[in-house]
Formats: structure tokens, C-alpha cells, sequence
């Protein structure tokens, strides 16, 4: 492993082969005789300090920024290509006159994006996939020998059985750069070496993380070569979340991990049944998770696909925008619960109950929305660990409608001149919501954190 990763790793977590330097160790995979070929990072304590071993939670262990990124296709018009800035009053964007595509929000942005390369490609093959782009990014990251190794030092090292759409994707990719002058990247000769192309497929699935903004969404997606080193699990005790620079920060969340345990983060969503979660993690990482939710006996989390294709319905519907339908289809999943619980796992109902919060919040129903947010939380905090973003937004939707509604009862009295009491529900919800924002949004630029700072939010 090259000197230069040990810095960005804060000075109590180094990445090594087979060498301790600090707190935190990591040894290559590849060494051990009888270990699979994912790297892992172990958290060791360090022998000069006594007693509590395990990192506080919100310990920053990792920063990085992407070493090749692409916006999403669906947020292409609402975010500078470059930079990430989101559209919103006073910033605007401009779509590239030649491929009708890509946006930014200053010239700035469209040179430091080299878009002339993709544009030429874009213009011919607007419907263009993701990771498409992203693979092409890629190859015009690659401008020094390092930035090379660091690409080809990825995992697989070698092409893993067959994998059919990524092959198919090689070929597209061929017949999607053919025409481009790639001399700027030092992998430019191979852009239609098939094989090659194959394995590099291999490596950005398996290595790319979703780029989310403030509230979770994603709007992006990038390749972290050293955040990719931490491993998965479905109970992490870490997280990643990013600043609005791309800037990916990977945070403990669990105050109890013992010496030599590796430190994880999830790969794929929690909300999800364990069938689910194992077929996503072979299909995209090629492995069989083995930990303690996955291995458990106790809690069998069955699937059910015919609350999954209503869901997915649901989902559909959500996507062409016809929100009243996707409720009705979400509504039927939570009446369905009701009437016989055995029916399906709680599961469902937590990602029903969570998707009706957002529906009606999309709709102005603040009440309905704080109802199901509120009934969705129980299930939340099963399956998400308690530091989690996600459940930390939760919190902060249940506190943000629950003042909302306590503005609007405060309004009503004054207006009827009755001397109503006046519930406060929200402060509750801020009181969950703060520790977690408290110790994981805490970049330097704009977060959910000052998101309560500028609403005046004190505790
Ligand atoms: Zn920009
Ligand atoms: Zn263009
Ligand atoms: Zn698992």
C-alpha cells in the first residue's frame, strides 16, 4: 500500500501491509493465507492507553475526496456536474449548448470538468447509463502513474466468474469512446481493450459509492479507493456521509468496539429483509455477508413478494409523480399489517410507514406525515444503528412537522381567542434528533447541523 494513502487516514488510523503504526491497524488481505482478497481494517488499541479501547462515537477515521465522480442521470438539471451546487435562488445553471446534457454553474466548473472529452461522447449517445460515464471519468482521472496503480490496485485484482452485463457493458463502453481522443489519460490505448475494460467494470461496481446530499438523497455517484477498503456489514459501526464537496467522511458509530474487531460500514440499505440485503451483496460485491443480523437464527426475516411487488408499484408510481396512488399502495401494505401481523415482517411495514411520512410531506399533509413519521420511528431504530444519519433525519422530519403543527394549534387559539393547551411534541424529537447531528454532520461547509442552527433550534 503507497505512503501517500497513510495521510489522508487521521494519524490514529494507518493502513499498512502487515505493519502497525497506530491505534487503528490494517493488514492486506492478500497476505494471509487463509483470508478472502478484501482488505480489512481492524481497530486495534493502542497498548500505552488503559481501560475504554473503543474510539468515541463521531470519530472521524477517514477523509477523501473521489478520485472520478459523476452526477446522477435524474439530477443532472438541478446540480452543477462539477462543483455538486445544488439549483436554488440566486444560483443558476447552464446546460451545455453542444450535447444538451451536462450543467454547471460557471465556466469555472465546465473547464475544471474537461467536459469537451464527454461531451463529444454525450452528444452521439445521450442515453447514456451512469456508470458509463462514470467508467469514462475514470479513464480521464488517470493522468499520473499513481492515479493508475490506485485504479488498478482495486479489488478483484482479477476478473471474477462471469458476469454478463458487465461484459455487455464493456462492449458498449468500446463503441461509446471509440471516436474520442483519450491521449490525456495514461489508460487512453485501452479504452477498447475488451478484457481490460471488463475488470475495470469489476472494480468501479464494486468500489463506487453513492454521493447523498444533506437529506440523504443521492445525486451522485463516485470512487473512493480507500473508503472501499473498509468492509460491510448489516449492524456497522461506522458510517459514511458526505460534505457538499464530494469530501466522503467515514465516522464511528458504535462506542463499544472491541480491540481487533473490524470497523464496517453498509454497502447496501438496513431497511431491507436479509434475503434482499445477501442478494444485493452477491450480485454487486460478490461476497456472502456473514454477520450477526445475516447469521442470526433467532429473528428469521422472511421475504414476501407480493407486499414487495406492491411496494414496488408503489414506487413506480412515485416516480411518474402520482403520489395518491403510491399512497393508496403503501396504505394497503400498513392495513394489511394491521389486520394479521404475522403476515409479513415488520420490515415492510417500517419501509411503507416511512415512504407514507414522505409522501404526504410532498403533499403539504404535515399532519398525516407526522403521524406515519412518528409510527415509522420504532422500526427505524430496530434496524438502523442508534448514531445513524438516517434515522438522525427521522428524528429531525418528526421534529420540523411537530412544530410546524404546534404553529399551527398556536395560530388556531389565538384566532378563536380560546385559551387551548398547546402540546409541545417537537422538542422531543430535536432532543433525539441533536447527538446524532451533533457528532456526525460536523463538516466544515453546509450540513443538517447548521440546518438547525439557522432555524434557531436550541436545546
Ligand atoms: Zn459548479
Ligand atoms: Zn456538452
Ligand atoms: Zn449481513
Amino acid at each position: 500500500m503507497n505512503k501517500a494513502c497513510s495521510s489522508l487516514f487521521l494519524s490514529f488510523l494507518t493502513i499498512s501491509e502487515n505493519e502497525e503504526f497506530g491505534r487503528f491497524y490494517c493488514y492486506d488481505g492478500h497476505d494471509e493465507p487463509s483470508s478472502s482478497d478484501s482488505t480489512q481494517i481492524i481497530y486495534r488499541a493502542s497498548d500505552n492507553r488503559k481501560g475504554g479501547t473503543s474510539p468515541r462515537i463521531g470519530t472521524l477515521l477517514l477523509k477523501e475526496q473521489p478520485n472520478c465522480f459523476c452526477v446522477s442521470e435524474e439530477q443532472r438539471s438541478r446540480i452543477c456536474n462539477y462543483c455538486f451546487r445544488e439549483k436554488s435562488e440566486g444560483m443558476k445553471l447552464s446546460r451545455c449548448k453542444a450535447c444538451k446534457y451536462s450543467h454547471y454553474c460557471s465556466m469555472e466548473c465546465y473547464n475544471a470538468d474537461q467536459h469537451l472529452v464527454e461531451c463529444k461522447a454525450l452528444q452521439k449517445h445521450p442515453q447514456v447509463t451512469n456508470s458509463m460515464r462514470l467508467m469514462l471519468k475514470c479513464f480521464l482521472s488517470c493522468k499520473t502513474v499513481e492515479d493508475v496503480e490506485k485504479i488498478e490496485n482495486l479489488s478483484p485484482k482479477q476478473s471474477m466468474k462471469d458476469i454478463e452485463d458487465l461484459k455487455q457493458l464493456a462492449i458498449l463502453f468500446c463503441d461509446y469512446v471509440k471516436e474520442l481522443d483519450l491521449s490525456i489519460s495514461l489508460i487512453g490505448h485501452r479504452k477498447t481493450d475488451v478484457d481490460y475494460l471488463y475488470l475495470l467494470f469489476q472494480k468501479i461496481q464494486r468500489n463506487t459509492f453513492s454521493i447523498c446530499n444533506d437529506e440523504m438523497n443521492v445525486i451522485g455517484s463516485g470512487l473512493y479507493v480507500h473508503t472501499s477498503l473498509f468492509n460491510h456489514s448489516c449492524v456497522p459501526n461506522c458510517t459514511v456521509l458526505f460534505d457538499s464537496k464530494k469530501n466522503i467522511y467515514v465516522r464511528v458509530i458504535n462506542s463499544n468496539i472491541k480491540a481487533g474487531e473490524p470497523l464496517t460500514i453498509n454497502y447496501v440499505d438496513l431497511l431491507d429483509v436479509t434475503p434482499n440485503r445477501q442478494h444485493k451483496l452477491d450480485k454487486q460485491y460478490h461476497f456472502t455477508c456473514q454477520c450477526p443480523r445475516c447469521t442470526s437464527t433467532v429473528n428469521s426475516e422472511e421475504r414476501n413478494t407480493h407486499v414487495e411487488s406492491m411496494l414496488e408499484m408503489a414506487n413506480d408510481f412515485k416516480q411518474k409523480n402520482q403520489l395518491q396512488e403510491a399512497i393508496n399502495c403503501y396504505s394497503r401494505v400498513v392495513s394489511k399489517k394491521k389486520s394479521s401481523p404475522k403476515l409479513f415482517h415488520d420490515i415492510y411495514l417500517g419501509i411503507a410507514l416511512n415512504a407514507l411520512a414522505h409522501n404526504y410531506v410532498e403533499l403539504g399533509e404535515f399532519e398525516k406525515a407526522y403521524h406515519y413519521a412518528v409510527e415509522s420511528l420504532p422500526l427505524l431504530e430496530q434496524y438502523y444503528p442508534e448514531f445513524y444519519p438516517i434515522l438522525g433525519l427521522q428524528y429531525l422530519m418528526c421534529a420540523k412537522l411537530g412544530a410546524h403543527l404546534e404553529e399551527e394549534k398556536h395560530h388556531q387559539a389565538r384566532t378563536q381567542t380560546t385559551s387551548s393547551f398547546t402540546p409541545n411534541i417537537s422538542s422531543q424529537w430535536f432532543q433525539k434528533a441533536f447527538p446524532i447531528f451533533s457528532k456526525l454532520f460536523i463538516h466544515e461547509d453546509n450540513t443538517p447541523f447548521d440546518v438547525l442552527r439557522r432555524n434557531q433550534i436550541t436545546f
